[in-house]
Protein backbone atom coordinates (compact mmCIF):
# COMPACT_ATOMS: atom_id res chain seq x y z
CA UNK A 1 0.00 0.00 0.00
CA UNK A 2 3.48 2.41 -0.18
CA UNK A 3 2.56 4.56 -2.91
CA UNK A 4 6.71 5.69 -2.44
CA UNK A 5 8.05 6.93 -6.00
CA UNK A 6 11.15 8.11 -7.34
CA UNK A 7 11.09 11.16 -8.90
CA UNK A 8 13.73 12.89 -10.72
CA UNK A 9 14.87 15.85 -9.78
CA UNK A 10 14.91 19.08 -12.62
CA UNK A 11 17.49 20.67 -11.10
CA UNK A 12 20.13 18.24 -10.60
CA UNK A 13 18.84 15.07 -12.21
CA UNK A 14 19.20 13.19 -9.34
CA UNK A 15 16.57 10.54 -8.14
CA UNK A 16 14.52 11.71 -4.86
CA UNK A 17 12.22 9.04 -2.99
CA UNK A 18 9.16 10.71 -2.39
CA UNK A 19 5.35 9.58 -0.88
CA UNK A 20 3.38 12.69 -1.81
CA UNK A 21 2.99 15.44 -4.91
CA UNK A 22 5.02 18.26 -2.99
CA UNK A 23 8.57 18.38 -1.63
CA UNK A 24 11.93 19.49 -2.60
CA UNK A 25 15.25 17.70 -4.20
CA UNK A 26 17.10 16.01 -0.96
CA UNK A 27 19.97 16.86 -2.92
CA UNK A 28 20.02 20.87 -4.17
CA UNK A 29 16.23 22.12 -2.83
CA UNK A 30 14.50 22.41 -6.28
CA UNK A 31 10.96 22.01 -6.13
CA UNK A 32 9.89 18.51 -7.55
CA UNK A 33 6.52 19.34 -8.65
CA UNK A 34 6.46 22.61 -9.50
CA UNK A 35 2.70 24.23 -10.11
CA UNK A 36 1.61 24.45 -13.81
CA UNK A 37 0.78 27.62 -15.20
CA UNK A 38 -2.92 27.19 -15.47
CA UNK A 39 -2.69 26.58 -11.43
CA UNK A 40 -0.93 29.85 -10.27
CA UNK A 41 -2.92 31.85 -12.78
CA UNK A 42 -6.51 30.24 -11.37
CA UNK A 43 -5.07 30.90 -7.68
CA UNK A 44 -3.78 34.46 -8.85
CA UNK A 45 -7.27 35.17 -10.50
CA UNK A 46 -8.65 34.02 -7.06
CA UNK A 47 -6.83 35.85 -5.08
CA UNK A 48 -7.85 39.21 -7.40
CA UNK A 49 -11.08 38.27 -6.68
CA UNK A 50 -10.92 38.71 -2.94
CA UNK A 51 -9.29 41.53 -3.35
CA UNK A 52 -12.10 43.60 -4.87
CA UNK A 53 -13.33 43.63 -1.22
CA UNK A 54 -12.91 46.61 0.53
CA UNK A 55 -10.26 47.12 3.24
CA UNK A 56 -12.37 48.18 6.23
CA UNK A 57 -9.54 50.55 8.25
CA UNK A 58 -9.69 50.20 12.19
CA UNK A 59 -9.04 54.01 12.09
CA UNK A 60 -11.92 54.54 9.61
CA UNK A 61 -14.98 56.68 10.80
CA UNK A 62 -18.73 54.49 12.26
CA UNK A 63 -20.01 55.98 9.24
CA UNK A 64 -17.11 55.21 6.76
CA UNK A 65 -17.32 51.35 8.16
CA UNK A 66 -21.16 51.37 7.76
CA UNK A 67 -20.69 52.22 3.79
CA UNK A 68 -18.08 49.83 3.28
CA UNK A 69 -19.90 46.66 4.99
CA UNK A 70 -23.38 47.94 2.81
CA UNK A 71 -20.78 48.19 -0.20
CA UNK A 72 -19.33 44.99 0.62
CA UNK A 73 -22.79 42.97 1.34
CA UNK A 74 -23.89 44.42 -2.10
CA UNK A 75 -21.18 43.49 -4.08
CA UNK A 76 -21.19 39.88 -2.41
CA UNK A 77 -24.85 39.79 -3.42
CA UNK A 78 -24.24 41.06 -7.04
CA UNK A 79 -21.61 38.46 -7.36
CA UNK A 80 -24.00 35.55 -5.97
CA UNK A 81 -26.68 36.84 -8.50
CA UNK A 82 -24.29 36.55 -11.58
CA UNK A 83 -22.99 33.18 -10.82
CA UNK A 84 -26.70 31.69 -10.10
CA UNK A 85 -27.59 33.78 -13.53
CA UNK A 86 -24.17 31.94 -15.21
CA UNK A 87 -25.55 28.57 -13.51
CA UNK A 88 -29.06 28.76 -14.81
CA UNK A 89 -27.24 29.18 -18.47
CA UNK A 90 -25.22 26.11 -17.66
CA UNK A 91 -27.80 23.93 -16.27
CA UNK A 92 -30.36 25.24 -18.92
CA UNK A 93 -30.23 22.43 -22.51
CA UNK A 94 -28.78 22.70 -25.49
ZN1 LIG B 1 17.98 18.44 -7.04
Amino acid sequence: MNSRRQVRCNGCKQWNFTEDTQGQCLHCGNELFPKSKADEESLLRRQQAWNLNIVIHPDDSLLVRMVKKVANVVQLVFLAIISFIMWLIAMSPG
